[in-house]
């Protein structure tokens, strides 16, 4: 029988939203019941977004402060909740499915049987997510993939926010995790396409969270670039937040695994939501024809013509380098795409601009209802 505290847990859930958020099948119980024990889930649900310390936390539970500052940690040294530091002070905040709990789940790459049946749980979750609410819509992008940047042609504007190398030289801490959409599949059995697994980058503070609690590796700038060029090579797609100031992380995303790059392909044209503001320019006159493009692109964007170079479309195009990386003539690289809107600056920004959108779609489809109803 479900406890009154995971009942409590499906609650705090649904308020922490995401493409996941708390909703009442039998797949969320089953996986709340076996990540939280039932002393972590009282605690998680006086958890709030906002850090706090242990003993505000502690004076919304029926437990002492040292007993849930032991609660705190244990949660936090396995991602189940978030980790703020200021002035030698820890304050601790609650965490939604995603982005946030199923990540740090599986940073650290441990393989053991709990990690095994975790990874079945989230996906049986999801899965019967998606059959209840259907594939979510995407408005305003959350996410944005940043394009390969020495294939951009020579000429084009190139900002800070469209290369890689830039959050690498701004951070001093510098942290590399799993790459949780892999390595569950990795546990799952699932065929992984030769993609690497640790190759999930993290910047800043989150580095240290990530490196000293969830069995991340610090890794120095030079080990971060190399491992961006592993990506590169093997045709992965950088991804990050889509803002312009605050990056703390960096996806290297592939088609068959990534929960995001998975929900923008259901998208009707999945180009149009996720994009990095470059577009591939194949010059003819060096092309071979060896369709190795059209094989590496993530969305099926490119198509052979019939006696000459691919075609793209732009539906579908991402701009996010990899046909050109995998190009054995060097014969495409990456050019600016006509107006294209700079991302939101911050976070706070991304939120407002995604609410925007929202009330937008609503007041749109009111509209278009009551022109309807009057014939
Ligand atoms: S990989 Fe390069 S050479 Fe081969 S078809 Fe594509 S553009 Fe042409
Ligand atoms: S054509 Fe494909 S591989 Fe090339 S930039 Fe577009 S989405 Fe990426």
């Amino acid at each position: 029988m479900t406890l009154q505290i995971y009942r409590d847990l499906l609650e705090v859930m649904k308020g922490r939203g995401g493409p996941y958020a708390g909703i009442d099948i039998p797949e969320f119980f089953a996986l709340v019941e076996t990540i939280f024990e039932p002393q972590e889930a009282e605690v998680n649900n006086v958890l709030t977004r906002k850090p706090a310390p242990a003993d505000e936390i502690a004076a919304k539970t029926t437990r002492g402060r040292q007993e849930v500052a032991a609660i705190l940690e244990a949660m936090a040294g396995k991602g189940l909740c978030g980790i703020a530091k200021n002035g030698g002070n820890v304050f601790y905040r609650g965490l939604p499915f995603m982005p946030g709990i199923f990540e740090f789940l599986f940073i650290g790459s441990q393989e053991s049987e709990r990690e095994k049946t975790i990874a079945h749980l989230i996906q049986a979750y999801k899965k019967a997510h998606t059959a209840a609410l259907g594939v979510e819509k995407i408005r305003f992008p959350l996410t944005r993939v940043i394009t390969v940047a020495q294939k951009i042609k020579f000429g084009n504007k190139i900002h800070t926010y469209d290369q890689v190398m830039t959050y690498i030289d701004k951070y001093d801490a510098i942290g590399i995790g799993a790459c949780y959409c892999r390595q569950a599949a990795k546990l799952r059995g699932e065929d992984l396409h030769g993609m690497p697994v640790g190759v999930c980058m993290w910047f800043g503070e989150i580095a240290e969270n990530i490196t000293e609690r969830l069995g991340g590796r610090r890794v120095s700038k030079d080990e971060a670039r190399g491992i961006i060029t592993e990506c590169e090579e093997a045709g992965l797609i950088h991804m990050s937040r889509n803002t312009s100031e605050e990056i703390d992380f960096m996806c290297n995303c592939d088609r068959w695994h990534c929960e995001v790059v998975g929900n923008v392909l259901k998208q009707p044209k999945p180009g149009l939501v996720f994009n990095s503001g470059f577009v591939p320019s194949v010059a003819g006159d060096l092309c071979a024809v060896c369709g190795l493009c059209v094989e590496r692109c993530p969305p099926e964007a490119l198509k052979m013509e019939t006696a000459g170079p691919p075609a793209v479309n732009l539906d579908r195009c991402f701009g996010c380098g990899v046909c050109a990386t995998g190009c054995p003539e060097g014969a495409i690289t990456m050019e600016n795409k006509a107006d294209f809107p700079p991302p939101p600056k911050t976070t706070r920004d991304l939120v407002q601009a995604m609410k925007n959108s929202t009330s937008e779609h609503k007041a749109e489809s009111k509209k278009s209802k009551t022109s309807k109803g009057r014939f």
